[in-house]
């Protein structure tokens, strides 16, 4: 057996497939189109195992798809946009976006972020992607922005897109609004204040318990619940707030909870969702406590210009020693802060571009009845997060790597002048607006300098794949698309802002078919983390085992769910992969033309091509339901199992034109049904042991094998002598006999071994044995060929004279003592008598004479003679 050596091949198709071109996505060409709307891959360096297992499920659709005759669009592409590479530019020039020119600030970060994406590609190309490079698109590129402010200008045209002045989520380290979709939630422990509040009337005080006590500046009025016994007298009385001196009204309102520290709560402009709720419903003044940069504005007066947590340190410390604090308490808190820096998020108002959302919650969910979910329960994700929306989408960022609004404002009179969608792409931070002056006022116009959340660019992936705006004729064709392959942690991100604008610009779904996967967690079943220093970096992996053997791995992990890295199953394909290229060897040595179609197909070549095409029609289910775990499951046992174990072991001594023809097509069907999956291997072994007589000039652009007819009775012939196989093997394991030991004979009794008529000379070569013989039935004859005298009960009983026992045992013939004490207790010495209890006979079963040993399979006898 030679070892596939998977380093050096898999570089060697890699390299031909791009020579080729054959993943080419043809736009002239009439076969069905198959499209994907591939994940741009986030330009951040490093290939994760999880990012490495995802594109392999991709890819599996993908080639499958190619050789079933579509026309696949697949394409390359690259997320280059957004915050996290801010993050990582900032930290690495030790900047904020205010130091630099917005300019230069934009181009250190596509340098970096474009610094990537040539090692990118190439992860791509070790992986055995098949993704088309002549569709190649990346977010930042003019070509696909100009997309995104297109379908803003429709959006807002259409009034679904507004600008509002409500307050939002802000992360005051990376100075912007952030969508409820952006907001992730972290345990914490704080200290709840208890802060006394003098009566204004001087009649005693009213205790507060708040988390925030740098917020009392910007306190407008205190609540108490309306069935709270104690607190009732409170209502419509005036308190003064303590430091700031201002006098407060105390309402009865039902949202306040009687059970939370004192009972009473104070509202301010703006601490959370509910101070928001409150503000709008009594009217409150919308007063600012925190800037953008999370620093106290000149309302929190002595705290001016602090940060949030160092002027909470301040005012509690002012409470203390004026006598307001009373006590603290540690509490556990979930403290909302930012997806990306993981800052504390704070509740601001700054006006925002906002998209009707809330208006389309059951279009969306309509929408996404109509798309099918693989997994199916991925769907619930997205109707709880739908149904739990309770704003508008915040559209735009205070950032600046991103695509920008393509609006002008007024500096005079606020009139909001957007561009012509002739203009797209646009900069209004650098470019010309559509006209000279504010068509109201006559005022200047300043180009806005919000961008787009980077979702707003990922959410108009499909317009783009399909020539949105490009290509109407295509876009007919193409629109919705094939499939919408993606993690399930953005479901409420990107599939649910594509399917929300899809129904919005299109009226129609964006994708037919949604494929869902898990993450990869390290293999403790922890989330892998740079920071716990479990992280499994693919590429020394595929180094050592292959590409194929990693993508073995993703076939197990099936879709919807989370999986633990199992690096056996990385090298039970690695075997697997052997396993694939030796059998090649084998059909290779046996056949060097392509072999005829024979009329005498013997019972075994029957079985194996029936077995086959059931694996066939079988896979093929599998795969347009994306269950590549099955899918793999079943091509492996049936390959590895089957063809090899029982198939291979039997024509190894034929040489008829039907054994060759089998094998051809057995093995080529196999491997081309392997071939989405491992797709190296499969090319080695087609290019090496096919290609002369198939022609293709690849297996990947070859296409899916066609099962042959399945006939029952010849499966059923199949069953039973796998089974008689694996009997004598197992047997053979049991006695510690070598399988490739020659056996005397085999004899296979009982009714049902008829079926196997035909097949003995077969049965002989690949179990080894001189003779098979198969009978309907056979009297086997059991011999008792010795005497085993028990010491243990002769000793004690017969104390000296056990010995003499002993001896004259020796001397009886076994089976004719064997019949005697069969009918009672039998003299041995003079006086002496035994029963059965003393003596255990060496039995042997006898066919035609011989010594066999036999084994119970089913309603089948097996009599094997050594
Ligand atoms: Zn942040
Ligand atoms: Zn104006």
């Amino acid at each position: 057996m030679s070892q596939y050596d998977s380093l050096s091949t898999e570089r060697m198709w890699q390299e031909k497939w791009k020579e080729w071109e054959i993943y080419r996505f043809d736009k002239e060409s009439e076969r069905p189109i198959y499209s994907i709307d591939n994940p741009p891959r986030y330009t951040s360096g490093s290939l994760h195992l999880g990012h490495a297992t995802g594109y392999s499920l991709i890819d599996f659709a993908a080639r499958y798809r190619r050789m079933k005759g579509y026309n696949v669009f697949y394409p390359l592409c690259f997320d280059v946009n957004g915050t996290p590479t801010e993050v990582k530019v900032e930290k690495k020039y030790g900047i904020t976006k205010l130091d630099l020119p917005r300019t230069e600030y934009r181009k250190l970060c596509s340098e970096y972020a474009n610094g990537f994406i040539d090692e990118m590609t190439h992860h791509f190309e070790i992986l055995g992607q098949s993704m088309d490079p002549s569709i190649y698109y990346q977010t930042d590129a003019p070509y696909y922005r100009r997309i995104t402010q297109i379908s803003f200008l429709r959006l807002l045209k259409m009034g679904l897109a507004y600008k509002g002045d409500y307050p939002v989520n802000w992360c005051p380290r990376c100075m912007t609004a952030l969508a409820d979709a952006e907001v992730e939630y972290r345990d914490n422990v704080t200290d709840l204040n208890y802060i006394r509040f003098p009566l204004a009337d001087g009649e005693g005080d009213v205790i507060i318990a708040t988390t925030r006590p740098e917020l009392i500046c910007t306190c407008q009025t205190v609540a108490v619940h309306p069935e709270d016994k104690d607190k009732k007298g409170f209502v419509g009385k005036e308190l003064i707030t303590p430091l700031y001196g201002k006098k407060v009204k105390i309402i009865a309102d039902p949202k306040v909870d009687p059970d939370y520290g004192t009972g009473v709560v104070m509202i301010c402009t703006i601490g959370d969702k509910v101070d928001l709720e409150w503000v709008m419903k009594y009217n409150l003044p919308l007063e600012k406590g925190i800037d953008e940069c999370g620093h106290m504005t000149p309302i929190a007066g002595p705290y001016e210009g602090m940060k949030v947590k160092e002027a909470r340190e301040a005012i509690i410390r002012d409470l203390k020693e004026k006598g307001y604090l009373i006590k603290q308490e540690k509490q556990k808190q979930n403290v909302s802060v930012c997806w990306r820096c993981h800052e504390n998020i704070e509740f601001l108002q700054v006006p925002q571009w906002f998209l009707k959302t809330l208006d389309f919650k059951e279009r969306v969910l309509k929408r996404a009845d109509e798309v099918n979910w693989f997994p199916e329960f991925m769907k619930i994700r997205l109707r709880d997060w739908v149904e739990s929306l309770e704003w508008d989408w915040v559209l735009s960022r205070q950032r600046i790597f991103a695509t920008p609004i393509p609006i002008w404002e007024c500096e005079n009179c606020g009139e909001v002048v957007p561009a012509e969608e002739e203009q797209c792409y646009v900069d209004p931070t650098e470019d010309d607006p559509p006209v000279d002056s504010c068509p109201r006022c006559g005022g200047n116009l300043k180009g806005c300098e919000d961008v787009f959340d980077t979702w707003m660019d990922s959410s108009a992936s499909s317009l783009y794949n399909c020539f949105w705006e490009r290509d109407e004729v295509m876009f007919k064709k193409m629109f919705p698309m094939s499939l919408r392959p993606q993690s399930h942690d953005i479901i409420r991100t990107w599939a649910f802002y594509t399917l929300l604008r899809s129904e919005q610009l299109t009226g129609s779904i964006p994708w037919r078919d949604i494929m869902v996967h898990g993450f990869i967690m390290a293999p403790d079943g922890t989330p892998m983390h740079s920071s716990l220093g479990n992280v499994i970096d693919p590429l020394p992996i595929i180094e050592e085992y292959g590409a194929d053997a990693l993508r073995y791995y993703a076939c197990t992990c099936s879709l919807g769910v989370d999986h633990a890295f199992r690096e056996k199953d990385v090298i039970r394909g690695r075997r697997f992969s052997n396993k694939i290229f030796n059998m090649g060897n084998f059909v290779g040595s046996k056949v060097n033309r392509k072999p005829q179609r024979p009329n005498n197909l013997s019972a075994a070549d029957k079985w194996i091509l029936s077995r086959y095409s059931e694996v066939v029609k079988h896979v093929d289910k599998l795969f347009q339901e994306y269950q590549f775990d099955k899918a793999m499951r079943e091509i492996e046992s049936f390959s590895w199992h089957e063809f090899a174990d029982h198939y291979i072991e039997m024509v190894k001594h034929r040489d008829d034109e039907a054994a060759r023809w089998t094998l051809y097509n057995v093995y080529l069907g196999i491997i081309k049904v392997l071939a989405p999956l491992m797709p190296h291997v499969t090319e080695d072994s087609y290019q090496r042991h096919f290609r002369d007589q198939e022609g293709d000039l690849s297996i990947h652009i070859s296409s899916w094998p066609e099962p042959f007819e399945v006939d029952k009775r010849a499966i059923e012939v199949g069953k039973i002598l796998k089974e008689v196989i694996s009997g004598v093997r197992t047997w053979k394991a049991n006695k510690r006999i070598a399988l490739n030991q020659e056996l005397a004979s085999l004899e296979i009794i009982g009714t049902v071994a008829s079926l196997l008529n035909g097949l003995e000379k077969d049965i002989m070569e690949t179990i080894k044995a001189k003779e098979v013989r198969i009978v309907p039935s056979a009297e086997l004859e059991e011999r008792v060929v010795a005497i085993k005298p028990l010491h243990s009960k002769i000793g004690p009983q017969f104390k000296e004279d056990a010995k003499k026992i002993i001896e004259a045992l020796g001397n009886i013939n076994p089976s004719e003592l064997y019949k005697a004490l069969s009918k009672g207790p039998v003299e041995i010495i003079d006086g002496m008598f035994l029963n059965e209890e003393h003596i255990e006979f060496v039995k042997k079963l006898m066919l035609h004479g011989r010594e066999v040993e036999t084994v119970q399979i089913g309603e089948l006898l097996l009599a094997i003679e050594r």
